[in-house]
């Protein structure tokens, strides 16, 4: 498939925190002859499929799917519950935070925004103060990413929903998990989420291409009443045919039996191993980093995702010229550092479909890649990392 000259030989490394490695099984799932939308065949895929997602998303609430990247999942989450001139509270936690902050303030909503360092989760007490201080309840709902995939920061969603039940506050919880679903726990009913943007191409092993919501009966109530215009991503339609097993316009087809497959594959697998896999790549990475004598670009050890680590370049050394230098000698796709963290940043994706040698030969890549490129650091990251998973289950 590359069109390089001369030919790269061996599998290229895409080792950036989505999209992710789509397993082969996945792939050949997708190349099966598209079916009429509309026949009883279409219809149990996509009550199958949904069914298999609100596992996924551990709920018995309603996932939508919509065709889109996970930006339109965003705008979806917004449009649907909201009325122009809302009142939404969100931290700055790094990239992803401030493009979600950015839809909604193009779409006419007011951001209440809590400033953060591009290397922390949300602080929780600053939740808690700005629900106190909101005395005539004007805050509509609270936006988190729950793992920010530009820094590595992982918030802590039970916390912040124990918060607005302990203040009694009303707003709507609605939460990012785009590179956290299917790879940290996330529980979108036990911890009363009302609503959870995903997309395809993260954990969820999938190609780009697919944007979901699950949206609790409270986020489902409130679009009744919410007046912002909304046509493709009014979630009404949807839910109505997709009671059915159809969609309001043509659904992706193939991208639908690669979902399939691939949520087979995690229910399989079973959530609880898939967690404790990404837990235990993450941790070997870390020690990776650790025995470098580099730091993590989240500075909290306790919130740390398990989808990707976000490494800290020592000061006066670039982040994209060290990641040129892989890909060019290794062939290898590691994560550029994003808005603020530009060249201070490269991140390693770890989550999907992964395993011990595949990091094994990613973390490899990166000990030569930081000698080649004269980046201070200490031999023994991957012994430190071959230690870790030879060790341990
Ligand atoms: C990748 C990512 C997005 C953006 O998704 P797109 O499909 O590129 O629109 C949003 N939020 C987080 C946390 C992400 O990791």
């Amino acid at each position: 498939m590359s069109k390089q000259n001369p030919r790269v030989p061996g599998r290229h490394f895409l080792q950036i925190p989505g999209p992710s490695n789509v397993p082969d099984q996945v792939l050949r799932a997708m190349a099966r002859p598209t079916i009429d939308h509309r026949s009883a065949e279409f219809a149990q895929l996509t009550h199958r499929v949904l069914k298999n997602l609100g596992r996924v998303f551990q709920t018995e609430e309603p996932v939508l799917l919509f065709p889109s990247s996970g930006t339109g999942a965003w705008e979806a989450s917004l449009v649907n519950t909201l009325s122009p001139g809302d009142r939404v509270l969100a931290f700055e936690t790094g990239h992803f935070a401030t493009l979600w902050k950015k839809v909604a303030i193009r779409l006419g909503l007011e951001v209440e925004w809590v400033e953060g360092d591009w290397r922390h989760g949300v602080d929780l007490e600053a939740l808690e103060t700005k629900l106190a201080q909101d005395a005539d309840q004007r805050l509509k709902a609270v936006l988190i990413v729950h793992s920010e995939t530009s820094t590595g920061a992982l918030s802590d969603i039970e916390g912040a929903r124990r918060i607005l039940d302990a203040t009694g506050h009303p707003a709507l919880l609605m939460v990012d998990t785009i590179s956290s679903l299917a790879s940290v726990d996330y529980r979108h009913d036990e911890w009363g989420v009302d609503v959870t943007v995903c997309c395809s191409q993260k954990g969820l092993m999938l190609p780009p291409g697919l944007g979901m919501t699950a949206a609790s009966e409270k986020a489902r109530a409130a679009s009744e009443s919410a007046s912002l215009p909304r046509s493709y991503w009014d979630w009404g339609p949807v839910l109505k045919m997709n009671r059915k097993g159809f969609f309001p316009y043509t659904p992706p087809t193939n991208l639908l039996y690669g979902m399939d497959e691939a949520l087979d594959m995690l229910l399989d697998e079973g959530l609880e191993a898939v967690f404790a896999r990404h837990r235990r790549l993450a941790e070997a990475t870390r020690a990776a980093v650790t025995a470098w004598g580099l730091e993590n670009c989240c500075l909290d050890p306790d919130g740390l995702t398990d989808s990707l680590t976000a490494v800290w370049m020592p000061d006066g050394h670039d982040a994209d010229e060290l990641r040129k230098v892989i890909l060019d000698r290794f062939d290898m796709s590691l994560g550029t550092g994003l808005g603020k963290v530009k060249g201070r940043v490269f991140r390693i994706g770890h989550l999907g479909d992964m395993n011990d040698l595949m990091l094994a030969g990613t973390l490899s890549g990166v000990e030569m890649g930081l000698a080649l490129a004269k980046v201070p650091h200490q031999k023994g990251g991957i012994a430190a990392a071959l230690d870790y998973l030879s060790g341990s289950e």
